[in-house]
């Protein structure tokens, strides 16, 4: 099988992160996407991240409908910080070596994986896809020609920091997020203010 693995905080998921799996899978001929939300934030010193659980509860009402999506745990359940790394080689003995891996996540965040912690490991585990908002540039690493792929999504112009703030000042998120995932905002009161 060819298996996509999307990384991401998910705080909360949206149509851009569902658009983003959908277009990538469709180019990429991949069979399955596996949502992975992160574990225990790092890298945030700016806010709080939400509860793995309501982002792991958000991801899975969000992708139920697709028969291609499903949402992994491995990130959530790991104690420490969630490398990319520890992710692929987690989803990789869950599902089996054979299979073809795709890494999917933000371009921000890719720039971030091949400047931390084993990124020729991660590269070897997987090719890796970046997709990105309109008019992001990454540079290339140089050192894996052919194993990292760019890719604009322009449904990305729709951002989390952007639905928690709307949120916060009462401004409406209808079609931002899938109508459960609003539901399930609206009754834990994530990101009230
Ligand atoms: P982030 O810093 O919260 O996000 C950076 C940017 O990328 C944001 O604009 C974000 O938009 C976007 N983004 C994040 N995930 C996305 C996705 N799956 N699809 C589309 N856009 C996405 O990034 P993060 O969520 O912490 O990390 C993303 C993934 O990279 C995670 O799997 C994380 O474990 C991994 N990571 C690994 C390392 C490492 O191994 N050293 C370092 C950094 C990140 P939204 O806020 O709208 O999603």
């Amino acid at each position: 099988m060819r298996i996509g693995v999307m990384g991401g905080t998910f705080d909360p998921i949206h149509a851009g992160h569902l658009v983003a799996a959908s277009e990538v899978a469709y180019r990429f001929e991949l069979d399955r996407v596996v949502f992975v939300p992160t574990g225990q934030p790092w890298q945030k010193s700016d806010r709080l991240v939400s509860p793995a659980e309501d982002r792991y509860l958000m991801t899975v009402i969000a992708t139920a409908a697709d028969e291609r999506f499903v949402v992994s745990r491995v990130d959530i359940d790991r104690s420490g910080p969630t490398y990319t790394v520890d992710t692929l080689r987690d989803i990789r003995s869950l599902w089996g070596e054979d299979h073809d891996y795709h890494f999917i996540t933000g371009a921000d965040a890719l720039a971030d994986i091949l400047s931390w912690r084993e990124p020729e490991e991660a590269l070897r585990l997987a090719h890796l896809i970046g997709v990105t908002r309109p008019g992001h540039v990454l540079e290339d690493p140089g050192f894996a020609p052919g194993r990292i792929t760019l890719l604009e999504i322009p449904a990305l112009a729709i951002s989390s920091s952007d639905i928690r703030s709307r949120v916060a000042r009462g401004a409406p998120i209808r079609y931002l997020v899938t109508p459960g995932v609003e539901a399930y905002i609206a009754k834990v009161g994530l990101y009230d203010a």
